[in-house]
């Protein structure tokens, strides 16, 4: 018998409805053919775990392409459009004895508000009713019923902060492999929620660690194959948003039906303990002029390079300026032009300029006088860790102007600043800051908590949890904007039914 072959690949990136700045092609690593299957080898990521299982299980994996950028704008539509022609060519070719995805699931175009489910539902028609299709998708994906209607099993990351992305592909794979086994026919049982989780969500604190323990026993003693819960990032305002959940029996629904229910009627019980809150940014000023022992590690909550956010809001920086500029601290905003104006004049220059609030409009733009202290067309740098210690990053075109004890770290392109290597590569040294400014939300709590006291600040913008402030429509009504009356009904997907 041949070795088995599956196809592979596709796009991942989380968009953000409210931000106007398209995702174009250059934000994309894009890697294809052996080159991808080797890159991901041994990774913990979607396709890594794929490709080892399938390793493991002596299956071909061929990716046609696999685009991936960080957090943003909705994608162009020509790049989703590239992906798509790539994988569809490939599966209309044929030789294929499965289909597994590594997906984000949140993303969007400027004509698409659920790309992903367009991409599955084509190549189920590409490859036809009889081929297994499975995905494995970030536990913030928005899940439709199109996506569920032509995937055989969706698999959703376990944690958040996330750590098991190779795990979530493996499960994907050995769905796609099962099938094919004539050792699972998934019988899908499935819930909306109308509801949006608001910064309490890690998956190892109450309420959703409870939440996760019981699908977990489900499919510990076998009463069904995999359960996920997706808890939907908040930003895509797009028609059905909210929390879905899913549990796959093989063959069989009822013990699937009676889990999704009890998962679905407990996001729904607890949906005021899953809205967090949040220290104010006065208050963390305050205390660092008062002297803290160690530097204060600020999370930006309102611009989140992470969740999508521009990463140009000058509120934390307008508000240290007002302090004067005697508190030894780091500010990083994006800017293209202002890189420009300060690369121009020179490092050791003294220049004036408008920084940020370009795409950011919850505070206007700060002028700021001070010396070009570094300055550079790129620079490049490695994850310390110790999350994703060892990950290679780049940084395009950069400035850093200091006025007074003030750095504003300026770039071209938004980063996340999730390790504290980016500031060390624009010539920043964070320990000997009072305060630093980073564009996440709490994956850079892991690899900051050596060098300071980690703290998300409650800050107002685009990716602020106060979603009241942001301007849903289509997606509303959903809790907490909206006095919804809920129950929650559970639907049931049979293959080929
Ligand atoms: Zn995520």
């Amino acid at each position: 018998m041949a070795a088995r072959r599956i196809l592979a690949g596709g796009i991942a990136q989380e968009s953000h409805s409210f931000n106007p700045v398209l995702t174009t092609r250059e934000s994309f690593a894009v890697s294809e053919g052996d080159a991808a299957v080797a890159r991901a080898r041994g990774t913990n990521s979607t396709l890594g775990g794929i490709v080892d299982a399938a390793a493991a299980a002596g299956v071909e994996v061929v990716v046609p392409t696999l685009f991936r950028a960080q957090s943003g704008g909705p994608v162009a539509d020509a790049v989703f459009d590239e992906v798509r022609g790539r994988m569809l060519d490939a599966a209309r070719r044929g030789g294929f004895d499965a289909v597994v995805l590594p997906l984000h699931g949140g993303m969007l175009t400027p004509t698409l508000p659920d790309p992903e489910g367009a991409l599955i539902r084509d190549l189920r028609a590409a490859v036809g009713p009889s081929v297994p299709i499975t995905a494995a998708f970030d536990l913030h994906a928005h899940v439709t019923p199109e996506t569920l209607e032509h995937c055989d099993l969706l698999a959703a990351y376990l944690t958040n902060p996330h750590s098991d992305q190779g795990a979530t592909g493996r499960r994907a794979f050995a769905a796609a492999i099962a099938m094919l086994d004539g050792a699972l026919d998934p019988v899908l049982a499935w819930a909306h929620v109308p509801m949006l989780t608001l910064g309490n969500d890690r998956t190892d604190e109450e309420p959703l660690k409870g939440l996760h323990a019981r699908a977990a026993a489900a499919v510990a003693a076998g009463r069904v194959r995999d359960a996920s819960i997706f808890n939907a990032q908040q930003f895509l305002d797009v028609p059905g948003l909210g929390q879905v959940v899913l549990a796959y029996g093989d063959g069989r629904s009822a013990e699937a039906e009676a889990l999704a229910l009890d998962l679905a009627e407990g996001l729904w019980r607890q949906r005021a303990k899953l809205i967090g809150s949040y220290p104010s940014l006065d208050s963390c000023l305050a205390r660092a002029v008062a002297g803290t022992p160690r530097p204060l590690i600020l999370g930006d909550q309102g611009d989140r390079v992470a969740a999508g956010g521009p990463g140009d809001s000058t509120v934390v920086l307008h508000a240290l300026l007002a302090l004067g500029t005697d508190l030894p601290a780091a500010v990083p905003v994006t800017d293209a032009e202002a890189v420009e104006h300060c690369r121009s004049a020179g490092v050791g220059a003294t220049v004036t300029v408008t920084v940020g609030g370009r795409h950011s409009r919850v505070a206007p733009p700060a002028t700021l006088t001070g010396e070009v202290v570094a300055a550079g067309p790129g620079a490049s740098l490695t994850y310390q860790g110790p999350a994703e210690k060892g990950q290679r990053a780049a940084v395009g075109p950069y400035a850093v102007l200091r006025a007074g004890a003030l750095r504003v770290v300026l770039t071209a392109l938004p980063y996340a600043y999730i390790d504290p290597e980016y500031f060390r590569a624009m010539g920043v040294e964070p320990r000997e800051q009072r305060v630093v400014v980073t564009r996440s939300g709490y994956h850079f709590t892991l690899n900051y908590a050596a060098i300071g006291e980690c703290i998300t600040v409650d800050t107002p913008g685009m990716t602020s949890y106060r979603v009241a402030e942001l301007p849903f429509t289509v997606a509303r009504p959903f809790y907490p904007l909206d006095d919804v009356a809920f129950a929650p009904e559970v639907r049931v997907r049979r293959r080929g039914g």
